[in-house]
């Protein structure tokens, strides 16, 4: 488990969506066309994606009284599994572990949409295009995997997000200061009037790297409590057909990707 962790508390945060243009800033993402509301509820853009690895999304948490219904902020973006389904199932090993945060070497990946399919979270996404930020760096790769890398690539002492939070709900320091920090804010939310306040990610995926205070239970933030691990069997011995498979391929992504394709329905068969 990362010695380190970030932490939401979604209850400080106002909605100003400064971490999501942080990230965009300091990683050179480009902008997305939306139109105010082409998103879900008030959510623009609509959804987390290659070119959006920060998002900030705001919900009905509670529709019971349709007149009056109860409205919520979330964050998306990576959790940083300590169990992660997309690097454990990636026949490249694209994916790997960079000062404990789960990182994609574009220069590795196929672009099978293994990782894709795997994270429960719905996290990673293939980009559609090619993008070079202002400094002259290639930051989308089509047909690549992308995502959040905790900013260790573009590092920094504390992360883009983390740092332009005027509210307090964001938070990047010692794992054990920072759940320390939640427990307390779990505290005083119950002795508010939130009996079901709780912190997301002490235990799902034996621990995320992002830890998220929430008002109430995770299941209304579409946060799974016991969220499935891959089948490590059947991962890799779609991994062994696809070694042999990929060795006919001469490198071609295409063809890479085609032979991944292939292996995972003989895998399947088995
Ligand atoms: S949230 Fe998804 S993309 Fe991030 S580490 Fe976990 S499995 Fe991987
Ligand atoms: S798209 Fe495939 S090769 Fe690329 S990181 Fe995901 S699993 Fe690995
Ligand atoms: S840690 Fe860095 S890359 Fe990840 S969401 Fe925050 S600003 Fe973006």
């Amino acid at each position: 488990m990362a010695e380190k962790a970030f932490l939401v508390d979604t209850s400080k945060c106002q909605g100003c969506r400064g971490c999501q243009v942080a990230c965009k800033q300091w990683n050179g993402l480009p902008g997305e066309k939306t139109e105010f509301f082409e998103g879900p509820e008030y959510t623009n853009p609509a959804k987390l994606s290659a070119k959006t690895w920060n998002h900030v999304i705001f919900f009905p948490i509670d529709r019971s009284n349709a007149d009056r219904p109860i409205w919520t902020i979330m964050h998306k973006k990576c959790f940083h599994c300590s169990e992660a389904n997309c690097l454990n199932v990636c026949p490249e090993k694209a994916i790997y572990r960079l000062d404990d945060w789960v990182v994609v070497d574009q220069d590795k990946c196929i672009g099978c949409g293994a990782c894709v399919n795997a994270c429960v979270y719905k996290v990673p996404e293939l980009s559609e295009i090619n993008h070079v930020n202002d400094a002259g760096q290639k930051i989308l790769k089509r047909d690549k995997s992308h995502k959040c890398n905790a900013c260790t690539l573009n590092e920094r002492e504390i992360p883009a997000c983390v740092s332009v939070c005027p509210s307090d709900a964001m938070r990047f320091g010692y794992r054990q200061d920072i759940i320390k920090h939640a427990q307390a804010r779990v505290k005083v939310l119950k002795a508010e009037g939130f009996p079901n306040a709780n912190i997301y990610g002490l235990d799902q995926f034996k621990g995320l790297g992002v830890l998220t205070v929430l008002r109430d239970k995770a299941e209304k933030y579409d946060l799974p409590l016991n969220p499935a691990v891959v089948d490590v069997v059947k991962t890799e011995a779609t991994k062994d057909v696809y070694a042999l498979l990929s060795s006919f391929t001469m490198g071609i992504p295409m063809l890479k990707r085609a032979a991944y394709k292939v292996s995972k329905s003989i895998s399947k068969d088995a």
